[in-house]
């Protein structure tokens, strides 16, 4: 498995990396069903997993954690990140009267805390702001981070939805550097390549992720865009013998900027054969065809 290193640092994240979002939504949430999940990962040296602690309602990191209780030598395998920055509405804090987002030192400290103990680990290889914070403080939230990085509960950080001038702001305001933004990329979700987006990353040095690659599966649907892809997909299938879901992470994974997907899927057959997507050529012209048929639109 290719593997991005973080920043300038000696660390790195595997290519392809596992999304935890839907884990708790999955069938079996066995701590025996999740060990399954994540053998199937490290098998294939998928070796990094996204969390954040919002996922599965506060409780996906702890399905996961019980993993690494329950066999804590996995844990220098693998490089865990999460997120923090979302309050939801749950039953977990019924006082909340409403959604919103919290990037004050306590609240980020507190959400580092908590994943931590749930994932019975004592570090954090990667922390991302979840999404940008329309009242940030960013002197404080920049100070908070540093302070992560400087106790060691935190290896690099990073930041999730954010535009070019939210994370200039907050990275103003830092010690360390934030070396990741992730957001939605997919053939469903194209503009990251031609609003500006992944060039800001680039120009700023910031690794990206693709978060939901397939759109959450509804690039396998009835929508327009979907029905449009539908025919490229066959086509790859009857010369190539290759799976749609595969070509669509092909298709990131063909881009230059080294796009690292997010993957999602709880379905341990497509697991176990996902890496076969970095064994699939997507040239140029091919790249362009399924731009073409995702957008609806020749490129001008
Ligand atoms: P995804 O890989 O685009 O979608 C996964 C979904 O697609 C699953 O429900 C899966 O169903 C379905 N699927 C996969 N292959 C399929 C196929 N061939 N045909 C039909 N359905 C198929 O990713 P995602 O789960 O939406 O998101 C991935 C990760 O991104 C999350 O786990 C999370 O870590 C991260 N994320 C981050 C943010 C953020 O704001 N930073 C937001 C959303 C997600 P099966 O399980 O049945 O295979």
């Amino acid at each position: 498995m290719q593997r991005n290193r973080l920043g300038k640092s000696e660390h790195s994240l595997s290519r392809l990396i596992y999304g935890v979002w839907r884990l708790a939504d999955a069938s079996d949430t066995s701590t025996a069903a999740v060990r399954n999940k994540i053998d199937a990962c490290l098998a294939q040296g998928i070796s990094s997993f996204d969390h954040a602690d919002i996922y599965g309602n506060y409780e996906c990191e702890k399905l996961f954690g019980k993993v690494l209780k329950e066999q804590p030598s996995l844990r220098d395998s693998m490089e865990l990140i999460s997120k923090c920055d979302i309050a939801l509405i749950s039953d977990k804090y019924p006082q909340r009267r409403v959604k919103y987002y919290d990037t004050s030192s306590q609240y980020i400290h507190a959400s580092v805390e908590n994943s931590l103990s749930h994932l019975h680990t004592d570090h954090l290889d990667l922390l991302l702001i979840h999404r940008p914070d329309p009242f940030m403080d960013a002197a404080e939230t920049g100070a908070a981070l540093d302070k992560l990085i400087d106790s060691g509960k935190v290896k690099h950080l990073g930041v999730s939805n954010f535009h070019v001038w939210d994370w200039r702001l907050l990275q103003q305001h830092m010690k360390h550097k934030l070396v990741v933004n992730q957001v939605e990329m997919s053939l469903l979700h194209t503009t990251p390549f031609t609003d500006g987006s992944l060039s800001a990353m680039q120009l700023d040095s910031l690794a990206a992720m693709a978060w939901s690659p397939l759109g959450g599966g509804a690039l396998f649907g009835n929508s327009a865009c979907a029905i449009r892809l539908k025919p490229l997909f066959e086509r790859f299938k009857r010369e190539q013998g290759v799976d749609s879901d595969l070509v669509a992470l092909a298709w990131l994974l063909a881009h230059p900027a080294q796009i690292m997907p997010v993957i999602g899927t709880n379905n341990i057959e497509r697991i176990k054969s996902v890496s076969d997507a970095l064994k699939i050529e997507i040239d140029r012209e091919s790249w362009f065809e399924f731009l073409t048929a995702a957008t609806g639109q020749e490129v001008p």
